[in-house]
Formats: structure tokens, sequence, C-alpha cells
């Protein structure tokens, strides 16, 4: 399909979030030849406010420096050297560790970044221009009907487009995914994930910390210092929905007070840096991922607890199969919206999707609560784990995301 009429496209992606614009700019580095649109509802430059930071693992890392844009967000972001987990309550005096993990990857390579969002979503913007993918903010759509061998995309202003793609990357709530008539499997936690960022006087070391409180975990992740030279953490900290609504709402000091509780004063006096934020927390698992001339990306897929900071990882790596699918396709000159192509793509992330929604579903069941025989078993559990180098190991690699079947992408390698 031509890209000269401009209303027609191989491939339209709604949604301009992190793995919408993977998966654009990982189709387009690859081949060229296809034209890529990618459309966004959100007002026009609303992602430079995002003023969050993302945990992201090796793999996605190589797939970024791969991509081109690693070098660009690399100056902002931090390692992650180790990661501690423990177990007690709010009000134990001293937390006793159970779990520890440190190390690299490979030589030089951390197991995982914290990236501010701004910068990952500036860099993939800028690589994705610089490929020719064109894309149009603050138009969202509206439906979409399958013709014979294309999809007509509609968008709110009524102008429509062509593609023989249609891919859904709107996030969580995705009403693309609706309109497509796939059904989800979905529960709410109950709690909201509260986050923010913290200054705090002495030096975090690359060190990040799992606290798992009873209302639900408690994580601080080491950012690289401001601009001004201040030591920085990014706070995910899980209440239940109506302690996280009113701590939001509270006065700052209250806030601080209560942060101070959970974060404690080993590094020092803490300061929260902007007006901290609460986000519902649920498990939305789609039950298919394709239909004809339609994919699922990213969030519109699956939605998991944050417990393991795992939900992004997932989406780049929907992005990285998804567009080899894609790419190998187009290659052999088949029609890559057809859905025995597109099933290749849910075979390969399907396995993986849910496996992630089950372990952090248990992890946040078997975490959150302060049943005493819930707690011997975690405790032994976590203990176990600590005690046998190789199964610490596997967990260190699970949590870089890097293994034999991921997609080349992710293992560093071009499609
Ligand atoms: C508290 C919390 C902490 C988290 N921490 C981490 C972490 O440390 N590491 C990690 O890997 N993951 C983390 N996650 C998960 C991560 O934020 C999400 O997985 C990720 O943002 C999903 O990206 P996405 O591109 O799929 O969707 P989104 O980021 O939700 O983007 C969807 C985009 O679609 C657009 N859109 C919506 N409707 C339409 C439409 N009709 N047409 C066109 N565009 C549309 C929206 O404007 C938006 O820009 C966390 C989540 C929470 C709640």
């Amino acid at each position: 399909m031509a890209q000269t009429t401009n209303d027609a496209f191989d491939i339209v992606i709604a949604g301009a979030g992190y793995v919408g614009l993977a998966t654009a700019v990982s189709i387009k580095a690859a081949r060229t030849n296809l034209s890529v649109l990618v459309v966004d509802a959100a007002p026009e430059g609303i992602w430079q406010r995002d003023t969050r930071a993302s945990a992201i693992a090796a793999a996605a890392t190589r797939m970024l420096d791969q991509l081109g844009c690693w070098a660009e967000i690399a100056p902002g972001a931090q390692a992650m050297t180790e990661m501690v987990v423990t177990d007690s309550r709010t009000s134990d005096p001293v937390r006793p560790v159970f779990l520890t993990f440190d190390g690299e990857v490979g030589p030089g390579e951390a197991f995982a970044h914290m990236v501010a969002n701004k910068d990952l979503n500036g860099a993939l913007r800028r690589k994705a221009d610089e490929l020719g993918v064109e894309i149009r903010e603050g138009l969202g759509v509206t439906g979409f009907e399958q013709l014979s061998a294309a999809t007509r995309v509609t968008f709110a202003d009524g102008s429509s487009v062509e593609a023989k793609l249609l891919v859904a990357a709107d996030g969580v709530k995705s009403r693309l995914r609706d309109m497509a008539g796939i059904k989800t499997v979905h529960w709410d936690y109950g709690q909201s994930g509260i986050v923010c960022t913290v200054h705090h006087e002495r030096p975090h070391n690359g060190r990040a910390e799992e606290h798992f409180l009873p209302a639900g975990p408690f994580a601080t992740l080491p950012l690289a210092p401001d601009a001004d030279g201040n030591n920085r953490s990014s706070i995910v900290w899980t209440e239940r929905t109506r302690d996280a609504d009113r701590l939001v709402a509270s006065d700052i000091i209250v806030f601080e007070h209560e942060l101070e509780q959970r974060f404690g004063l080993q590094l020092g006096e803490i300061r929260v840096e902007g007006k901290p934020r609460a986000w519902p927390l649920g498990l939305t698992l789609a039950r298919d991922f394709v239909k004809p001339r339609f994919a699922l990306v990213g969030d519109a897929a699956h939605g998991i607890h944050p417990i393991a900071g795992q939900g992004l990882n997932l989406g780049f790596k929907d992005a990285a199969a998804l567009a080899e699918t894609i790419v190998d396709a187009d290659r052999l000159g088949q029609d890559i919206g057809t859905l025995d192509i597109l099933e290749r793509y849910e075979r390969w992330r399907r396995f993986d999707t849910v496996q992630m929604g089950v372990t952090t579903d248990v992890l946040n069941r078997l975490f959150s609560n302060d049943v005493a025989p819930v707690r011997a078993v975690r405790d032994i559990g976590l203990g176990l784990v600590e005690r046998m180098p190789r199964l610490k190991e596997f967990f260190i690699r699970q949590a870089s995301g890097l293994s034999p079947t991921s997609p080349r992408l992710l293992r560093g390698e071009a499609i």
C-alpha cells in the first residue's frame, strides 16, 4: 500500500505510549517500505509532563540500544546494582532481609535501570520521526470496520484511513479492544499504587528495596541525581485504595510523615518532590490478542500488578514479537494483516503474559496480608531462594527478561 495519498497506510497504531511507539520504531527500523501511522487521543505534548520513572529490564535496554534510542536515554538512567527484599510490618524497628540480588547479567550490564518516562517517550518519538513514522496527536480512534483486504479506521475528527493492520496500544482500558469484541479476564485488587519521587540526604548507591508490608509492597527505586545533584528515589507504594486516596489528598507534611514510617531514615532526611498520585491496580488479561487485521499490544493486552515492575517490560516484548512477526511475513511477500500471520504473534506472547499475570497475582495475594502462618511460609520460601545461588540466578535472569525464546530485539539483535 503506498503512502502517497496519506489516507492509506500499511499499519496504523492507536496509542503513542511507550509500547505503541516501540512497535512503530521496531517495524520501521527493519522495513522502511512499510508505511506506519501512530495516533494518540491525548493532547499534543502532554507526555512531556509525565514526571514518573519506570524500571526497565536488561532485555528492554538491549532492545532500545539496538533501535538506536538508548544512547539518548542512558545519561539520565540509573543502573540498579542491588535489590533487597524484606517482609515486615510498618512498625517493625528492624526489617529482616530475606532476599538480595546483586551483580550484572553480563559484563558492565545491570539487570535493570530506572529511566524517566519522558526520556523514554522522547527518545522513541525522535527515532520514530527520523525513520519516517507519521505521528498525529490529539486524534483518537473512534471506530474501525473490516473491508475485503484492509481495515477502515475512523478518527475523532471524522477523518479516516485504510490500513492492512490496526494495532491497539491504547492502554489498559483499551476502547479498541472493546470495539473489536475481545473479552477480558479482569479483577480489581482494591489496592492503588501511590507513585512519587523523594529527595534524600545520602546516596542510594544503585540499591532498590522492596518491603512487603501488610497492605501491599512498598518499593524504593534508585533514580539518577537531578540537575542540582539531589539524591533521588522513585516510590511505588501499594495501599488499600481508600487509604491511598486519603494519603494523596492529605497535607504534604502528613504524607511525608507516613512515607517516613515506611522509607526509614537510613538515607537521611527525605522530601517529596511534586504531587504524589495514586493509580488503582487490577489484573486484566485479554482473552484474544488478535483478530483479522487487528492486534493488541502492551497494557491493552495485559494490565498487571506493579509488584515486580514488569508491565512495561511485557509491553516491549509484545512490540518486539509483533514487529518480528510482521517483518518476517513482509519479507516473504505475505499479507501482514491476515489471521494466520497474527496468530504466530499471539502464540508467542500468550504463555509468557499469562505466566507473568498469574505470578504477580499470586505474589500480591501471598504478601499483601498479615496472617501469621502465611507469613511463616513465605519467609521460609524467600529464605530458601536466598540460600540457593542457582535459583537466585534463575530469578535474576527472569527479572532481566533475557531468555533464548525472546524476540531478536530483546536479545540485542536486529530483526
Ligand atoms: C503505579 C504503577 C507503577 C508502574 N511501574 C512500572 C515499572 O516500574 N516498570 C514497568 O515495566 N512497568 C510499570 N508499570 C506499568 C507500565 O506503566 C505500563 O505497563 C505501561 O505504561 C503500558 O504502556 P502502554 O504503551 O501499553 O499504555 P499507556 O502508557 O497507557 O499508553 C496508552 C496510550 O494510548 C492513548 N489512547 C487511549 N485511547 C486511545 C484511542 N482511542 N485512540 C488513540 N490513542 C488512544 C493514550 O492517550 C496513551 O497515550 C507501572 C504501572 C503502575 C500503575
